[in-house]
């Protein structure tokens, strides 16, 4: 199996050394469950993620692209290999330091927006620093910052239930970048939106992937919306467990594989 390095992006120079990769795995595999029922969710996974880029991984639904991130984000430990991200390698830690390293470098959207009904958004928005244990007053203040930089400031106040689906969803990119994560990770952040409001969230989303050398970032979006797709740096496919190919945006047929995942999705 080939190691998927870090492809030179047109128009952007070639990350060098350590500093240029955001995530790094080797020989990734992960197994559900045992004996003849279990499911070779992914098998052999090798692949290094440039930093200060948006990675877009698509396929099949069952292709293991849940199960992927969630090994990269350590929230699931992967049956054999190593998973690494900004140097910070899962398996090597103990269960507390890795919820608290996945607190301060992981943020995480979802396609449901997943925000407390019963709390205004501003309060929705802190909850992170909250759990990191920031002052309340400190955290109000920063989640009031992370709003205004989703174009919410002026609904701080709402609860969830006065607010569309597409401000949710920002207010759901607030809350995951209000702590200011190095890795921000979504899971089909669109499925839910209209092409307009998708728009305004994947803008937020690519901004989100432009870090700093000092302070690299990176946005790993997966997604089966290929009106997206031109957002990526890198495009990832998945199958069957295995990445099968990465191509920048302009070298896919769009067309062709939004029909090809449409089709194989179990109905
Ligand atoms: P995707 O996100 O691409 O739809 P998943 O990573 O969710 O794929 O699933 C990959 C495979 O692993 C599927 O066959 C799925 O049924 C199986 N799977 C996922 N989660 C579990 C689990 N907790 N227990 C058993 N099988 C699982
Ligand atoms: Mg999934």
């Amino acid at each position: 199996m080939s190691v998927l390095a870090a492809n030179p992006v047109p128009g952007q120079p070639a990350p060098t050394g350590d500093a240029g990769i955001a995530v790094r795995l080797r020989g990734v595999t992960k197994t559900y469950g045992k004996g003849p029922t279990a499911v070779q969710a992914v098998r052999g996974v090798d692949l290094d993620l440039p930093a200060n880029q948006l990675a877009l991984l698509v396929g099949p639904s069952g292709c293991g692209k849940t199960t992927l991130i969630s090994i990269i984000t350590g929230v699931l430990d992967a049956t054999e290999g190593t998973a690494e991200v900004f140097g910070n390698e899962w398996t090597r830690m103990s269960p507390g330091r890795r919820a608290k390293v996945r607190a301060t470098l992981v943020g995480f959207v979802f396609q449901q927006f997943n925000l407390l009904p019963t709390l205004p958004a501003v309060e929705n928005v802190a909850v992170p620093l909250l759990i990191q244990r920031t002052g309340r007053r400190e955290a109000l203040k920063r989640a009031r910052q992370a709003l205004d930089g989703v174009g919410l400031g002026n609904r701080a106040g709402a609860m969830p239930s006065q607010l569309s689906g597409g401000q949710q969803q920002r207010v759901a990119i607030a809350r995951a970048l209000v702590a200011r994560p190095r890795v921000l990770v979504c899971d089909e952040p669109t499925a839910s939106l209209d092409g307009n409001t998708g728009r305004q969230v994947m803008d937020l989303i690519k901004a989100a992937s432009r870090g700093s050398e000092s302070e690299p970032r990176l946005v790993i979006v997966v997604t089966h919306d290929a009106r997206v797709f031109h957002y990526a740096d890198m495009i990832y496919r998945m199958e069957d467990g295995r990445i099968t190919s990465m191509a920048p945006p302009d070298e896919i047929d769009h067309a062709k594989a939004q029909h090809e995942d449409t089709r194989r999705r179990p109905t």
